[in-house]
């Protein structure tokens, strides 16, 4: 069976919770919550997941890991770390520069 282990869903729409409130936010899950479903099967609010994953990639309750690859798909995140994006263009820089040595040079 594929490992499609993490959901995004409401809350109404899983069947048998592992939990009924947010270990994060500490607020009872209504029906319409809209909750991501981790593949440990704890459940959060999709806001506050969303927001401790990119801090920290573990399940917040059981410190299962948590893959940000999968959670990126299926919350629409992308890969879009400011701080990444400034050191590849570091990178590129750097690049260059060894370029134009390496031509003056030899
Ligand atoms: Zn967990």
């Amino acid at each position: 069976m594929a490992d499609v282990s993490i959901r995004v869903c409401n809350f109404g729409e899983i069947s048998t919770p592992l939990n009924n409130e947010c270990a994060i936010t500490m607020n009872d899950f209504e029906t319409t919550t809209s909750v991501v479903e981790l593949a440990c099967k704890h459940i959060f609010e999709e806001e506050a997941i969303t927001t401790w994953v990119q801090r920290d990639a573990t399940c917040p309750t059981c410190r299962r890991a948590v893959d940000l690859t999968q959670i990126r798909t299926q919350l629409h995140l992308g890969d879009r770390s400011n701080s990444c994006g400034y050191w590849n263009i570091i990178l590129s820089i750097i690049l260059v520069i060894n370029i134009i040595v390496a031509l003056v040079f030899i």
